[in-house]
């Protein structure tokens, strides 16, 4: 079974993209939303009309502004959208970026660290500092395949965190006036997921791991199907009824939005797990287990036969 997962992402880049990215990172603008005195959302201007349709969109992230500076999440793929952030956070506040969180090692959301002014503070999970560490190369390579080339990744490199989240920790940045918690729930897509908890406006910012509203489904690129419902089942709990959500992909969501992306890592694990107890393959498995209902998402047809049955069949089968 270690073959399977070894391949992902190679099926990943043949077969989701054939010649066009996922979305274009020279195309995509982004705009901000004011959520509070202090705490503010980033998403593609395009994100509201894509996600209602199912269809991908470019990275979200956001800024908590404080009396002594700007923490930013997530620093974006390329230049061009580091810079629209940047310019966005600018029109918010003439307070400097004193610091800057990566939710994950992903490319979309940490790429923008080394366009950063060269005093802001960049944080990350120890996780994601390790895997940036050993796998910087092959990571590039894969974002050009997924991203295109010529969209600035062949310019990125490696930016050192300056200050690391220990595994199961949970950090607060002192922003003056506002603080903001930089919390590990546990394995939610890579390992090195953080989650950045404003308690004041009750603002989430998740990352990955919550992609956008329903239609859309999780990504179990590296697997781990039981740690990542149980993970994200954590957060679902940890998030108050009237929380504002800011996910990996989209605009500005609340709790119950999250619940769409639990119910279908909890589908998959019941029926994935049925199938193996009858002593079904996993070709078989993925025969078996298509959940049309959840199918909505343009890129269902990949995620979930070719990514998420595998993972979690090879999951529930080692436990
Ligand atoms: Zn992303």
């Amino acid at each position: 079974m270690k073959k399977a997962l070894a391949i992902l992402p190679l099926v990943l880049s043949m077969s989701v993209l054939a010649n066009d990215p996922v979305w274009d990172g020279n195309t995509v603008e982004l705009a901000s939303e004011k959520l509070s005195e202090h705490a503010y959302a980033i998403y593609p201007t395009n994100a509201k009309e894509l996600e209602k349709k199912g269809l991908p969109v470019a990275t979200s992230g956001g800024f908590i502004v404080g009396e002594k500076g700007v923490l930013m999440i997530d620093t974006m793929l390329n230049k061009r959208l580091n810079a629209q952030a940047q310019d966005l956070i600018k029109l918010a506040t003439d307070k400097p970026i004193v610091y800057a969180v990566n939710t994950s090692f992903h490319g979309d959301h940490s790429y923008g660290n080394m366009y950063l002014p060269e005093d802001t503070k960049i944080i990350q999970h120890e996780n994601t500092k390790n895997y940036i560490d050993s796998h910087f190369e092959g990571d590039v390579k894969f974002m050009m395949q997924n991203f295109g080339e010529g969209r600035g990744i062949e310019d990125i490199k490696p930016t050192m965190a300056d200050i690391l989240v220990a595994k199961g920790s949970k950090v607060l940045v002192d922003l003056g006036g506002v603080t903001a918690e930089l919390l590990d729930f546990g394995f939610a897509q890579t390992g090195g997921d953080l989650f950045v908890w404003e308690p004041e406006s009750k603002t989430m910012w998740t990352g990955n791991p919550i992609l956008t509203i329903a239609p859309a489904v999780p990504w179990l690129l590296d697997g781990h199907l039981l740690e990542t419902l149980e993970t994200l089942t954590k957060v679902y709990d940890f998030l108050p009824e009237d929380a504002k959500v800011v996910p990996g992909h989209g605009s500005v969501i609340g709790r119950d939005d999250v619940k769409w992306s639990l119910d279908y890592l909890t589908a998959v694990k019941t029926q994935v797990q049925a199938a193996i107890d009858e002593g079904l393959t996993v070709e078989q498995t993925v025969e078996r287990v298509k959940l049309p209902e959840f199918s909505g998402y343009a890129l269902y047809g990949w995620v979930h036969p070719s990514l998420n049955v595998p993972a979690a069949y090879k999951d529930l089968k080692g436990k």
